[in-house]
């Protein structure tokens, strides 16, 4: 009898999410994520068909599944937590090497299809989709259950692999809101029931923050505080935010009906989760936006001589990514942008060089034109410190694993629960990548 957790990706370092968890000899993979910083740099972030999966494995920017060499064969499910690419990512690359089924939930699923078909990269899986709270059996001796959490992307799940030996909750990303914008909130009861499970591998991004992540209903309220106590009137306005942030996205459509103003939304990837979100029934923005995916589109668009103050225009490129739709049509003059125009980042930068490099450059090429820049209208998606304590107290696993963070993300967890909580060391894990960890 065994149960082990095998670290693959994202454990002391953040990106390429990957976890096993190994019940005997059947193994259920969370996650199959990609570095995107690495990736990029890679790929010089163009569509390339031709990418080798070893070659992504090579440079860091997906999960080493090498690392589970001599279990491949064993591989019953691979689960998937929500549809970021760093938790999403590097399906389309490895998926075809494991022989199980995708297990998701609808929205995440509809993200998957539209990686693996759209971008031309099919897979053999099979994709099957769970509703957000549920329990279903994998094989004779694992089930597995979807809890539902609340994060950045609509259906978000913590994944919970049952077996006779314990359970193990794998709940990365996660933030604990109780006023959503959109979906349901975190499932607390489910959670409760769980008190005294065997193990959570969790996200500990934000566990050095010394605060508790506010609601998206501030991000909502900032966003129409902003902007109602602000003089609009003849003046273009300009909103960034990630692309997948729907919730996000609900209140701009919001306030573009408060403000009168029509809603057009410009970029590959908001187009891309947009649909899938409108395919999985989040949300349904028909007929109230435009959105105009193609950089072709996106270019006549704004070279025939439209009132822009009539208009919300949403675009993509809240890091300032050059090739993004801000930060490519600002540079080239497509955008044209007079004095006290306002651009709004409904975001924050996520402090990589090359994102601070990029953000400067697109605010220096902005303030070239005199517009008005708000800054960091937003909430993030992960927990913090507080969070963190409140789940481990409702919890109360016998194991922790902090994952999705460098060592000084991981040791302020490790520290939280030996310091405050009570927790011998040895019952919190901090682990590289492959460093497996036997439970039982
Ligand atoms: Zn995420």
């Amino acid at each position: 009898m065994s149960l082990e957790i095998i670290p693959i990706g994202g454990f002391s370092e953040i990106g390429r999410n990957c976890c096993a968890v190994k019940v005997d000899d059947e193994v259920v993979i969370c996650d199959l994520g990609l570095m995107l910083d690495k990736y990029i740099e890679y790929t010089d972030d163009e569509d390339l068909t031709d990418i080798s999966p070893k070659k992504l494995i090579e440079v860091g920017a997906a999960p080493d599944i090498w690392l589970l060499d001599e279990l491949k064969k064993n591989v019953v499910g691979i689960c998937i937590s929500h549809g970021h690419l760093d938790h999403v990512g590097a399906i389309p690359y490895l998926a075809n090497r494991l022989d199980a089924d995708i297990h998701a939930t609808p929205m995440t699923c509809e993200v998957i299809k539209n990686l693996t078909n759209r971008d031309r990269r099919p897979i053999r899986n099979a994709i099957i989709d769970h509703p957000v709270n549920c329990k279903f059996k994998l094989t004779s001796k694992i089930s597995i259950e979807f809890i539902h959490v609340t994060h950045s992307i609509p259906h978000t799940v913590g994944i919970v692999v049952h077996s006779n030996y314990g359970s193990v909750l794998y709940m990365n990303d996660f933030k604990i809101d109780h006023t959503p914008m959109l979906g349901q909130k975190t499932n607390m009861k489910r959670l409760e029931a769980l008190n005294g499970i065997k193990c959570i591998v969790m996200d500990s991004l934000y566990a050095d923050h010394k605060e508790k992540t506010p609601s998206e209903k501030i991000a909502h309220d900032m966003l129409f505080d902003q902007l109602l106590n602000t003089e609009t009137d003849g003046k273009a306005i300009v909103i960034t935010t990630f692309s997948s942030h729907i919730a996000r996205m609900k209140s701009i459509v919001q306030l573009g009906e408060k403000l009168g103003r029509k809603v057009i939304m410009m970029g590959r990837s908001i187009d891309k989760y947009l649909n899938a979100a409108e395919k999985a029934n989040v949300i349904s923005f028909k007929g109230k936006i435009k959105v105009l995916p193609y950089r072709s589109k996106v270019d006549a668009w704004l070279k025939k001589k439209h009132d822009l103050s009539k208009y919300i225009i949403v675009m993509t490129g809240g890091q300032g990514e050059p090739k993004a739709v801000l930060a490519r049509t600002v540079a080239s003059g497509l955008l044209r942008l007079q004095q006290e125009d306002i651009v709004v980042f409904s975001c924050k930068v996520i402090p990589v060089s090359v994102n601070i490099e990029n953000r400067h450059k697109l605010e220096e090429n902005l303030q070239k034109q005199h517009v008005r820049i708000f800054s960091d209208i937003h909430v993030s998606g992960h927990g913090a410190k507080e969070d963190h304590r409140d789940l481990l107290k409702l919890l109360q696993p016998e194991h922790i694993i902090p994952t999705h963070g460098g060592m000084a993300q991981l040791g302020e967890l490790k520290d939280m629960a030996v310091h405050d909580l009570g927790y011998k060391p040895e019952k919190v894990h901090i682990l590289y990548n492959g460093q497996r960890v036997r439970l039982a």
